[in-house]
């Protein structure tokens, strides 16, 4: 249910349990896959003008099967020790089913952070990642934090500096965190890497043309209607992708404020450009407002993106779901008493440890640039720019035709942003392959979540066999 007996991480527990049973793995090693490996609670002071405000803060290592541990930090009033450790365990799940070589951790800090200037947020920020030092929870090769919910890079570059003063020297220190702003050894593509990895999973899922025929749709995500739920990093993004790199229709937005529709279609830059000028999306124009706040999640629509927080689709409302596809963008959107319900209807799920694993896959590139030091493309680009002028010239001389601008845009050096969308591509597009060809092989496996869940459980598994813990 939605009300006060929901633990995220019993319906995290719940959805591994649906899916162990369709391994023969032992209980033991089962348990300890699912179980949680340490867990930090802590209380700090930070002066808030003339007051100490007393701040609760987590940061949990769910598995240590192969470390770094590796997940974000949230700044959210909603965060508490059964979130946090829900979110650490998806991490685990979700590097296993992209094959980041991490295991899985998550950090939280329970405040408002539209409630604290900048200054007061680094003095948090930086006496949270003093907490964490203290304690040995961050370091490039001990636990790495990320952005998440409520934070963004100039949080990451507060950590970083807060670590590199703590441990002058060390020469890879700019590897405890990634998501770091690109002039401060972060990496190109980091931050539409989410949106990015859930545009490709949801591309690759409407490519099956044999599963988009069973929900009564055509193959491609073109001229899909897409409604997203939340206008943050991920959801903008994904939104922005969708549209302009995919063809999908935009037809409704859920926000903060309100929910809008407009079958027409809504151009997501305009809509950004209105929010920030007025402060809301309601009244955009062409748009119809809908009587509540989460009402463009009901809407008619062939793909749902709920890119907001977790617990969105509960047994409240999913009844009233009308989607086609629902590509999990969050973590945990959807509750289990709600999947029940969408499975029944043929609603296909796109999970979250799956299809958001692309800001995961993008900080990874990020934290081996920083372990290179040196950024990707440096060595090849000349030299491949230099063989392809050389091909063209040669096409030109034998054809008498020059390349077209199209060619010409493909035929070059790859810089990093081309390398690391490629490489983000590639992820996707293998661990939806993957996770689907699971969901066909074993019979009694009907949706992509518990297929996603078998997917991670044999390779942490392997990890364990192969460290000899278990035999
Ligand atoms: N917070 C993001 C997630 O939930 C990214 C984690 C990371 O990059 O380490 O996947």
């Amino acid at each position: 249910m939605s009300g006060k007996n929901y633990s995220f991480f019993k319906n995290v527990e719940n959805s591994f349990d649906k899916a162990a049973q369709h391994t023969n793995l032992p209980k033991g090693l089962l348990e300890q896959i699912k179980a949680c490996n340490a867990v930090y609670q802590m209380r700090f002071p930070v002066k808030i003008g003339n007051e100490y405000h007393v701040i609760e803060a987590y940061r949990v290592q769910h598995s240590h099967h192969r470390m770094p541990t590796k997940g974000g930090i949230r700044y959210d009033m909603g965060v508490n020790q059964d979130e946090v450790m829900a979110l650490a365990a998806l991490m685990t799940f979700k590097c296993a089913i992209v094959d980041v070589p991490f295991g899985g951790a998550k950090g939280g800090v329970k405040i408002n952070p539209k409630t604290y200037t900048p200054r007061q947020l680094q003095k948090v920020t930086r006496r949270y990642t003093t907490e964490l030092i203290r304690k040995n929870f961050i370091g490039p090769g001990i636990d790495v934090p990320a952005p998440d919910y409520g934070t963004g890079s100039r949080e990451m570059a507060w950590i970083a500096d807060t670590y590199a003063t703590f441990n002058h020297g060390e020469i890879n220190a700019a590897a405890c965190v990634t998501g770091k702003p690109e002039k401060q050894n972060g990496i190109k593509g980091r931050t539409e890497a989410t949106g990015r990895g859930v545009y490709y999973g949801l591309r690759e899922a409407c490519n099956f043309e044999k599963d988009m025929k069973a929900i009564g749709l055509t193959k491609g995500i073109a001229g899909k209607t897409l409604v997203v739920q939340g206008l943050g990093n991920v959801g903008y993004h994904t939104a922005r992708i969708a549209t302009h790199e995919g063809d999908a229709k935009l037809i409704g937005v859920a926000e903060y404020e309100g929910s809008i529709h407009k079958e027409s279609g809504i151009d997501i830059d305009e809509l950004m450009k209105f929010r920030k000028e007025t402060g809301s999306i309601m009244g955009f124009p062409g748009s119809v407002a809908l009587p509540t706040r989460e009402a463009a999640l009901e809407l008619e629509c062939d793909i749902l993106v709920p890119a907001a927080l977790e617990n969105q689709i509960n047994a409240g409302n999913a009844d009233r779901i009308k989607a086609k596809i629902i590509g999990e963008a969050a973590n945990g959107p959807v509750t289990p008493e709600a999947e029940e319900v969408l499975l029944k209807k043929g609603i296909i799920i796109i999970p979250d440890m799956y299809l958001n694993a692309g800001g995961v896959t993008v900080s990874y590139f990020e934290w081996l640039k920083n372990l290179s030091h040196m950024r990707f493309g440096r060595m090849e680009k000349r030299f491949n720019q230099t063989a392809f002028d050389t091909l063209s010239e040669i096409i030109q001389k034998t054809t008498g035709q020059g390349l077209t601008q199209r060619e010409r845009n493909i035929l070059r050096g790859a810089d990093e942003i081309d390398l690391v969308r490629s490489g983000l591509e590639e992820t996707m597009v293998t661990a939806y392959e993957h996770t689907r060809s699971i969901l066909k092989r074993k019979r009694k496996v009907h949706d992509l979540r518990t297929a996603a869940f078998i997917n991670a459980i044999e390779k942490i598994s392997g990890d364990y066999i192969s460290l000899g813990i278990f035999p």
